[in-house]
């Protein structure tokens, strides 16, 4: 790390996230075209955006993230017609393609263009693209007049952030700036998808599911048919989500999981340990009060779960527990999505 990294002030600005102000922008434009590093809100999560034309710029970001530098980064655009300018010849039909899910929380990998580094790729052949869904973000872009190379704006290992307190929490002082345009939408990162072979490939489930894709793309393969010499997706390699305290995520169907946290609770516990549990609206008053219990929401409400899970686990560490006991799911549809970033922030999975 830079020296001069850590001594930044970090400005916060608010943003409008609907119709954010031009001069706004422009502010935010400017450091971009300037090789700094700015956050901003997507419908995903926020992102710590950087110039993918500009290595220096890109390498900033690995930087104030502490990202391993072969894990590659994620680029944005703010229009199809862009699509050009960072990816190698793209085929008429992925175009017609992407043109229905963008802009939207899906990410697809193409052949990379001479203008994207290899340092955004991590020396990859090729590069992973999504317009995103968020009118600050789409403006961000379009004013930089770049694509804009973006990971989630979070210190590396911890929680992506679904808020721009998320994003001062990691990296204050390591970055100038970050656009505040409240919580995101999904709280999750995108669905990034591999459609380059005879079938899809997905590398990593997101808020949009293989059932809704399959209408387009037909039935998905297994990632492990694709042979790559380093990572290919998100949390394939690396741990990601993690909070502090080890986290048992518990099987089963409801009434048996809360029987088997309350057990398993009661065996592990020191009277100083403080329990955390991750639980649902529908079991939330089964367990104790004094165990730090916060609810995702309703099991019947999953996408409202999904948006919370970053959020508890950020609240998890500030109230700093001992143990969190988390409430499994089965892996249908959406669910599947917050069962992958679950398993991903769990030391242990037991079943009922
Ligand atoms: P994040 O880690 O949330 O910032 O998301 C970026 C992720 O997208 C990386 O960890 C990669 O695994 C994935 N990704 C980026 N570029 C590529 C690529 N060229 N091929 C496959 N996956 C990629
Ligand atoms: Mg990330």
């Amino acid at each position: 790390m830079d020296a001069g990294q850590l001594h930044l002030k970090t400005s916060l600005l608010k943003v409008d996230p609907l119709a954010p102000q031009p001069s706004l922008i422009a502010r935010a434009a400017r450091l971009i075209k300037n090789g700094e590093v700015v956050a901003f809100p997507t419908e995903t999560v926020y992102g710590l955006g950087a110039d993918a034309t500009n290595d220096l710029a890109v390498e900033k970001i690995f930087e104030a993230k502490g990202r391993p530098s072969d894990n590659p980064i994620i680029v944005h655009i703010s229009s199809v017609g862009e699509l050009g300018k960072v990816v190698r010849n793209p085929s008429p039909k992925v175009v017609e393609f992407v043109s229905y899910y963008w802009p939207g929380p899906l990410t697809v990998i193409f052949k990379k263009s001479s203008s994207i580094s290899y340092r955004v790729t991590a020396g990859l052949e090729t590069v992973a693209v999504r317009m995103p869904a968020h009118p600050v973000a789409l403006a961000l872009i379009s004013a930089s007049g770049r694509p804009i190379a973006a990971p989630s704006a979070n210190i590396s290992g911890r929680p992506s952030p679904t808020s721009a307190q998320h994003v001062v929490e990691d990296l204050d002082g390591r970055i100038p700036l970050v656009l505040d345009g409240g919580e995101t939408h999904y709280g999750v990162e995108s669905t990034v998808i591999d459609i380059s072979g005879e079938t899809p490939v997905l590398l990593r489930p997101g808020p949009i599911t293989t059932a809704d894709l399959s209408p387009l793309l037909g039935e998905f393969g297994e990632p492990g048919h694709v042979h790559r010499e380093r990572p290919i997706a998100p949390g394939m390699k690396y741990v990601h989500y993690a909070p502090n305290a080890p986290l048992t995520l518990v099987l089963g169907k409801p009434n048996g999981i809360v029987d088997k946290v309350l057990d398993l609770a009661k065996r592990s516990g020191s009277s100083e340990s403080k329990i955390g549990v991750l639980c649902t609206d529908e079991t939330y008053s089964r367990y104790p009060p004094d165990f730090v219990r916060l609810s995702l929401g309703s099991r019947f409400a999953p996408y409202e779960m999904l948006r919370n899970l970053y959020r508890c686990l950020r609240f998890f560490d500030k109230a700093k527990v001992s143990a969190i006991y988390a409430e499994g799911f089965d892996e249908i549809g959406i669910n599947a999505t917050l069962m992958n970033r679950l398993r991903k922030a769990a030391t242990s999975v037991v079943e009922t």
